[in-house]
């Protein structure tokens, strides 16, 4: 499993309260936990962003959506989407699409990839879940499906079982997927 598509600044957020069987990150799950997200620190978090070779900036956890977190997360994507346009911003959340595609953070999300960590239907070879029942969620059209059409499942950026097309080191990922 990887943090999103090429190679990219990861900043992970304290506060989770899905509390999934199995997850790999509880000591991230109490909201007064980790390092504070100091001016510093966010300084930092721009000045790696601004690399040429860093392709976005993915948001993990914890929950970056936890209810605490949300107020701050919205001006840090309005911030990132100001000041380095162009990198894709990839977020990874304990909720369901159907949960939190009215959030207007989502409108500064390229990649969204949704749902709790189930043990029972977790692989490793999956290329950016952990389980299966998690989907890598096209942000932009799936919101435009929703908003214009009133579509309800989102876009998917490739197959569930991606990772077996990749492992066979054939270019099919590359014609089977919009990503
Ligand atoms: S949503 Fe993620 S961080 Fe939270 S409990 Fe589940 S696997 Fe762990």
């Amino acid at each position: 499993m990887k943090n999103g598509d090429g190679l990219r600044v990861v900043l992970w957020l304290s506060g989770c309260d899905h509390a999934c069987p199995g997850c790999q990150n509880p000591i991230t799950w109490d909201p007064a936990g980790g390092l504070p997200f100091d001016a510093a620190a966010r300084e930092e978090l721009f000045f790696l962003l601004s690399r040429d070779y860093i392709s976005g900036l993915t948001l993990s956890g914890g929950d970056p959506l936890y209810h605490g977190n949300r107020q701050e997360l919205l001006q840090l994507l309005q911030e990132v989407r100001t000041r380095i346009p162009g990198k894709t911003v990839w977020l990874y959340t304990g909720y369901l699409w159907e949960e939190i595609r009215d959030l207007p953070h989502m409108d500064y999300i390229d990649v969204c990839v949704d749902g709790p960590f189930l043990e029972k239907m977790k692989d490793n070879l999956l290329c950016w879940k952990g389980s299966k029942n998690q989907r890598v969620i096209d942000v932009p059209a799936s919101l435009s499906a929703y908003r214009e059409k009133g579509a309800d499942a989102p876009v998917s950026i490739h197959c569930p079982d991606y990772y077996q097309v990749y492992e066979k080191g054939t270019t099919a990922h590359a014609t089977s997927c919009t990503f």
